[in-house]
Parts: structure tokens; C-alpha cells; sequence
């Protein structure tokens, strides 16, 4: 199998070489040339293994390149951490109603699936490409991918890692986890902008061929931890088999039935996973897409424009405050069955007008595989509220905007094929909005001015939950790095951390 740019079919490159260039030098993104596809025995194999073996068998049929002791290697390094056996346990909460727990690992959201093996198979990587002695990560980050990355890099040997997130888009506890990180080969930055200033910002210094001359002569080569990076996002794609398998196994469904999954999304890298896994012969019905009160995937998944001419809306979800998904670019460039200038094209047409909209076909596509929806923060509390008082169950507000989201689907269209929620953070990431979300009066006094910490022990009181430990241990800790930059001054700001 080899890899091939959205922007250019010319020339393909081998799964490490994809994985350690990270982005095409066209702008474009690594897909697979080729997908593998599960034969219906495959699929009842993987319901015997352990996560870490589905993973070793999913992702082994990507990366020729590797071999199955190596991958078993990191599989093991990666989830071992996870304070759960499963790793990615699948809750059911109603009949056909089940969530898909991805937070179990050391910053407790989903991120963690990806970044904790990424650095093993990027280090990897750059080794079997002999692309250069040392990596330097650089991340944008709407919160917790800036923390899974840094936990999974810190102190991995011959790489550094910078990471911008924006001074005003991120919760208390994320903005602690982040500034309060050790590791000697760590650093962390805010920016006066948004999110997609930070990512435009991040993507610019990847263009800039100044910068790479003048890194190589010191062995420095530049690479992304953004779900830009198939290493990034080959990882998801294991655990939409792993929850179908469990379903399997408990008899909440038959081997070979329909599963929908619906996904609270930001930058597409998640639920484009899942499409992956369809496209590889998982039984998955229809992927839903749900958004917050930034709903540009609604509109263009539903009408086939894509528009991020529109407000910018700061949410209870920062993690989905997004206008632009990167991830966009490899689904237009499947579904247009590999048209490289049809996909820059619509790429181009983003980046000078803000805009594009996609052929007819495309928009056929789209819609007979994704269906789309949003809930605004006054519905995304409404659902944190219901599943707790109804169920019992606490969720965080990017889950309760996935499980609003199928829930109107539901009503709106009576497709009752068994659902999978897609649940993405520890609701003790977010304490302030959970417990305003719950009625707790004292939420709204502590949610400015203090970390934010104080808030998970009254979120333990009022819940009866107990938090994951690496949230409890963040209270009392100072932050380490407190510098806000310019929005335009992040090259300067790389220079100076790689001197
Ligand atoms: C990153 C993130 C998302 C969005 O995932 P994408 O892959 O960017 O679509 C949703 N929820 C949480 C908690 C996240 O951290």
C-alpha cells in the first residue's frame, strides 16, 4: 500500500514516509492508495482480542513497513496507561442507545487514542526514512489534543514539542493541564486569536521553506500531531471495530446488523475514522455528524456549501469551535473517487473565498453515508442534566452534543438502528459547564478568576462520581508557561524554542 497526497496523484510515498512528512509539500493531506477490507471472518476474529491486539491487526494492514512485534510493542507502551482494561469500553445506558467511552487514557479525552501511539510510530518512522535525526511536534490546539500531545511526547527521545492554543478557547482545567506540563523537551504558548488562527499559523510555519533549510543542516525536521497526520488518525479507526465487536459479544447486536454511530466533531478527523472503518467492511449504517453551535458541517454535509464565512461562537464544546475541519480534504478526496485537482480545487476556493461547494455527486455521496445535526449550549446542558437525572449518567458537553444530536435524528427520521454515541472527554474536564448544567448553583461564582480545580470536588459531591486521578492531581499545581504571542509571531516564537 502506498500514499498518495489529496493534491497530487503523481508520486506516493510509504506509510513511514507519510507518517514522518506529516503534510504533503503541496498543502495536501496522506490517504492510502488502497484500502484493506475485512472478510466477515476477519471481523468475528478481532471479538476474541484484547484493544491492543484489535489495533495490531487493524493498523498492521497500513504500515507494511512495520512489523507486527514492533506494533505489538507500542500497542502495549500506548494503551497500557489506560485506567481501564478495555481501553475503550462500550456503556449501554437504553435499549439500543450505547456509548463508546474514548477517555480513559492520561489526559482523559479521546486524543489520547491517537497521541499516546503516534510518537512510537513517528519516531519510528523517521528512523526507517532516515529523514532526519530529531522531530520537532508543533500543534494547534482547541484544548485537548495540546495535552494528549504533550503527554505523549514529553521526554520521548529526539523529539520537542511546541503547542499554541488560544488564550480564550479553552476551559480552566485544560489550560492548567497544559501550562502545567513537565518534561524537558516541552513548550507551551497562547495566542491572542482562535483556534483556526492558531491552526492557520501552525500550517503556514509547515509551508515555509526558509524555515526547513534552515533546520535541516541541525537535524531538525518539522512534523504534525494534528489529525492532519495519518498516524494520527490511523489509531481511530481502531475503535469503531473494537465497540461493534464488543456489541457483538454482549448480544446487543448480531454479527453483520447495521450500527449508526454519531460524533460530536470538530475538526472531521474523528468520524472520518469511522468512515474509514466502513469503507473497510465494518457494518456501520449511517455516521452522524454533530456539531455545536458552530454548525458549518451541518450546513455543508446537508447542502453541499461549505462556508466559513459566519460568527465565530465561543461554546461550552471548545473542542468543536472550529470553522475550518482539515479533515474535510480526505473524505472530498474519496468521494470524488480520487480526483486530486477536484479536491485542491475546493481547497483553493477555501482559502481565497472562505467557500466552496462540492459537485452533485459529491453531495450524493455525502449524503447517502453521513447525516448532520446540531445542538446549541442551552440543549447540550438540557442533555447533561436528562442523562444524569434519567440514567445516572455523567456526561461531559461535547458527548451531550453528540447524544442531543442522534436523539432529534432519531425522532425526525424513526431510524431505530442500534446507536453508538461516540464519547470524547471526562466530564471532569469541564466541571464549570457540567455543573451549571446540573442546577448546582455555585457553579457560575468559581468559574472565573480560579483554575477551575475546586470545581471537581464539588462536581464529585454533587454527582457521587469519582474523578480520574490525573485531574485530581492537578490540584495546587502552578502553571509553567505563561507567554501570550501574537497571532502572526508563532515562527518567531519556534525559532527561539529551537535555537
Ligand atoms: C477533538 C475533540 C473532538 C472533535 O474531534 P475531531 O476529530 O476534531 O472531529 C470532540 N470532542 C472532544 C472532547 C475532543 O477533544
Amino acid at each position: 500500500m502506498r500514499y498518495i497526497s489529496t493534491r497530487n496523484n503523481e508520486s506516493s510515498l510509504s506509510a513511514a514516509e507519510a507518517i514522518a512528512c506529516g503534510l504533503s509539500r503541496e498543502g495536501g493531506l496522506f490517504v492510502p492508495d488502497t484500502l484493506p477490507v475485512l472478510t466477515g471472518a476477519e471481523l468475528t476474529d478481532l471479538g476474541s482480542l484484547t484493544y491492543q491486539e484489535r489495533a495490531v491487526r487493524i493498523m498492521g494492514r497500513f504500515l507494511e513497513d512495520f512489523s507486527g512485534a514492533e506494533l505489538e510493542r507500542f500497542a502495549a507502551m500506548a494503551y497500557g496507561s489506560f485506567d481501564v482494561r478495555e481501553v475503550a469500553p462500550v456503556r449501554t445506558l437504553r435499549s439500543g442507545e450505547h456509548f463508546l467511552e474514548l477517555w480513559h487514557g492520561p489526559t482523559c479525552a479521546f486524543k489520547d487514542m491517537a497521541l499516546q501511539i503516534l510518537p512510537h510510530l513517528l519516531t519510528a518512522s523517521m528512523r526507517k526514512t532516515g529523514m532526519g535525526e530529531s522531530v520537532c511536534i508543533l500543534v494547534a490546539t482547541s484544548g485537548d489534543t495540546g495535552k494528549a500531545a504533550l503527554e505523549g511526547f514529553r521526554d520521548v527521545e529526539n523529539t520537542k514539542i511546541m503547542v499554541f492554543y488560544p488564550e480564550n478557547g479553552v476551559s480552566d482545567i485544560q489550560k492548567l493541564q497544559m501550562t502545567s506540563q513537565e518534561g524537558g523537551n516541552v513548550d507551551v504558548c497562547a495566542i491572542r486569536g482562535n483556534f483556526d488562527d492558531a491552526q492557520s499559523g501552525v500550517k503556514r510555519i509547515f509551508s515555509d521553506g526558509t524555515l526547513r533549510e534552515e533546520l535541516k543542516p541541525r537535524g531538525w525536521t518539522l512534523s504534525s500531531a494534528n489529525s492532519i497526520n495519518w498516524g494520527r488518525l490511523l489509531p481511530q479507526i481502531v475503535y469503531y471495530f473494537s465497540a461493534y465487536c464488543d456489541l457483538v459479544n454482549r448480544n446487543a447486536i448480531k454479527m453483520g446488523e447495521k450500527v449508526n454511530f454519531c460524533v460530536p466533531t470538530g475538526n472531521f478527523g474523528d468520524i472520518l475514522a469511522g468512515y474509514y472503518a466502513k469503507r473497510m467492511g465494518l457494518p456501520v449504517g449511517t455516521l452522524l455528524c454533530a456539531s455545536n453551535a458552530n454548525n458549518v458541517l451541518t450546513d455543508f454535509l446537508q447542502t453541499g456549501v461549505y462556508d466559513r464565512n459566519r460568527p465565530f461562537h465561543t461554546t461550552i464544546s471548545p473542542s468543536m469551535d472550529i470553522l475550518v475541519s482539515s479533515n474535510l480534504e480526505r473524505l472530498l478526496y474519496m468521494l470524488s473517487d480520487g480526483n486530486d485537482r477536484e479536491t485542491a480545487s475546493y481547497m483553493e476556493a477555501l482559502r481565497t473565498e472562505g467557500r466552496y461547494r462540492v459537485s452533485d455527486v459529491v453531495l450524493e455521496r455525502i449524503r447517502a453515508e453521513f447525516a448532520a445535526g446540531f445542538c446549541d449550549d442551552g440543549e447540550t446542558k438540557a442533555v447533561i442534566r436528562d442523562a444524569f437525572r434519567k440514567d445516572g449518567y455523567l456526561i461531559d458537553p461535547h458527548t451531550a452534543v453528540a447524544c442531543g444530536v442522534l436523539r432529534k435524528y432519531r425522532e425526525e427520521t424513526g431510524d431505530g438502528t442500534p446507536s453508538v454515541v461516540v464519547s470524547t472527554a471526562s466530564p471532569f474536564k469541564f466541571c464549570g459547564s457540567v455543573l451549571e448544567a446540573l442546577g448546582n448553583p455555585s457553579a457560575g461564582g468559581f468559574s472565573h478568576g480560579a483554575d477551575g480545580t475546586e470545581l471537581i470536588a464539588a462536581l464529585e459531591r454533587e454527582s457521587g462520581v469519582t474523578a480520574p486521578a490525573p485531574l485530581k492531581a492537578l490540584l495546587g499545581r502552578t502553571a509553567r508557561f505563561t507567554d501570550c504571542v501574537d497571532k502572526d509571531r508563532l515562527l518567531d516564537r519556534v525559532r527561539g524554542f529551537l535555537r
